[in-house]
């Protein structure tokens, strides 16, 4: 790692611009994935840090809630700056905490700066609306103010562009943040306020916990201050915040589990979707809520699709993520290798048969080999659950009708992928799959500029987008009378 690296590694606690440890002394260690080593620690807050942080946001929301747009657009192009000036440091830090290749790493956080500097142009387009009014002597206006107190709760598998998406509209909006990222994976989201704070956010703006989820996201859900909770994490746990937000009833923003189908229709291109197939399957060793679950091929492409699939699968190198030419690297814990593992039992024992993989790579640790399975089936755990590993299960299919059931025969609804050259049916199935995000011939969807979040339970709200702003702004109507004298 490099210096500057290490200088971004940050280990205590931001409140109110003044980094500090947990009141009771108390740390957590913190491991790279790759090796099972510790790489330093990070305070073990809990209620009493999460309430000052709550006060220190709301206090200083007093006045940067009244900041002009163009001043908060200045700050956050010179975030902008900032993360692309430290773009290899900060990518280092990810794939040192997180574990992923750093060609991945370095893209999440060209994302994140792509994020922050789409979020600085949005700020100045926050624009209202005048209404034409039922009564004379009377004007209607609509605005758009900045919500207040935001709390944001992130996960490990995309540490820093999460944040990105959750800071950059609502800095953009005028919000102040209360931020709590993923134990596993501390150090990306801390270094947000560095960034911040070199930026020239003002104190308190921008507020970093780490420590215990239940006892910092207790607080953070019941406080009266804070006005709207944001998360991204398993489905599970947002059920749960939402739960607990109810009683304040604050905005809520959910991105949540997925279960993504991939359908290959017999006219689709061959090479195209293979190339899809694994851009959505293998990123981060499958452990994206995008990636794709489950793989759906018709019966007359089917055999040459597993054939160039398993192929080009086979050509994945395994290993740490800072070796040149890996392009997977190490599961989060040994947990989700179980997890894994269990679900290729279950498969086996229903008839399934391993196409490529199917162990614990000899690398030991957490790494896991690229695995597809044919022979897939409703009755296996994969069709219901997220695999959240590098295992592609493939199902075959006679008709378009039985597998837009069968792709929407789940609690999720993220993302989807279909793949054909057939134009009417590119509308018409698209129609029917029941997903917020929809790749159509294209494996990697997401961007800055499109909005991102799903139906059913994978989510409420939408990131990114002209849409992503309107989640940190409350909408107010004037009715301004007596204007006739
Ligand atoms: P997770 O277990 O739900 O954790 C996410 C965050 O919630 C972490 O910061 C975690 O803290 C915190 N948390 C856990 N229990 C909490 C509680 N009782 N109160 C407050 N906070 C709590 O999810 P994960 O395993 O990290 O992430 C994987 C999941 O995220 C998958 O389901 C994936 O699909 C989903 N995801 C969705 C999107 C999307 O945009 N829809 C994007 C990425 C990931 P600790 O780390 O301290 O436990």
């Amino acid at each position: 790692m490099s210096d500057l690296s290490t200088q971004l590694l940050r280990q205590k606690l931001y409140i109110d611009g003044e980094w500090c440890d947990a009141d009771s002394g108390s740390t957590l260690d913190v491991t790279d994935p790759a090796s099972g080593k510790v790489i330093g620690t990070i305070a073990n807050a809990g209620a009493i840090e999460t309430t000052r942080a709550i006060e220190a946001a709301h206090a200083a929301f007093r006045s940067f809630g009244y900041t002009t747009s163009e001043d908060r657009a200045a700050m956050m192009r010179k975030l902008h700056a900032l993360i692309v000036e430290r773009r290899e440091p900060l990518a280092q830090l990810l794939t040192l905490e997180q574990g992923k290749p750093l060609a991945e790493a370095r893209g999440e956080i060209d994302m994140s700066a792509k994020y922050i500097l789409w979020f600085a142009e949005e700020a100045r387009r926050t624009y209202g609306d005048i209404i034409p009014s039922p009564w004379r002597g009377r004007q209607i206006l609509v605005t758009h103010d900045p919500v207040g107190v935001v709390a944001a709760i992130t996960p490990w598998n995309f540490p820093s562009s999460m944040l990105a998406r959750k800071i950059g509209p609502a800095l953009a909006a005028g919000c102040t943040l209360v931020i709590k990222p993923a134990t596993q994976t501390p150090y990306s989201g801390l270094a947000w306020a560095q960034l911040c704070e070199d930026a020239g956010f003002p104190n308190g703006s921008v507020n970093i916990l780490t420590g215990s989820a239940s006892a910092i996201g207790g607080v953070l859900t019941s406080h009266p201050l804070v006005r709207k909770i944001t998360f991204t994490g398993s489905t599970d746990v947002g059920k749960l915040l939402m739960t607990q937000a109810a009683a304040t009833v604050k905005k809520v923003s959910m991105e949540l589990g997925g279960n993504a189908p991939f359908i290959v229709f017999d006219d689709a291109n061959l090479d195209r979707a293979v190339e899809g197939a694994i851009a959505s399957k293998y990123r981060n060793s499958g452990q994206t809520c995008v990636c794709t679950n489950r793989f759906y091929v018709q019966s007359g492409i089917h055999d040459q699709f597993v054939a160039k699939f398993v192929e080009a699968t086979r050509a994945l190198r395994v290993g740490s993520g800072f070796e040149d030419g890996v392009a997977q690297g190490p599961l989060i814990d040994s947990k989700a290798v179980e997890t894994v593992e269990a679900m290729l039992a279950d498969a086996v024992a229903k008839g399934g048969e391993i196409a490529l993989g199917g162990k614990r790579h000899a690398l030991g640790g957490t790494f896991f080999q690229p695995t597809i399975v044919t022979g897939a089936t409703p009755d296996m755990p994969f069709a219901s659950d997220e695999i959240f590993g590098p295992v592609a299960p493939i199902f075959r299919f006679d008709t378009e009708a039985e597998v837009i059931e069968q792709a929407n025969a789940t609690e999720y609804g993220l993302a989807c992928y279909f793949y054909t050259a057939d134009l009417g049916r590119t509308f018409r199935v698209s129609r029917r799959l029941e997903y917020g995000i929809i790749g159509v011939n294209e494996g990697l969807v997401t961007t800055e500029v499109a909005p991102f979040g799903g139906l059913k339970q994978s989510g409420v709200g939408r990131e990114g987008s002209k849409y992503g702003i309107a989640e940190y702004l409350e909408t107010k109507y004037l009715s301004i009378g007596g204007l006739n004298g």
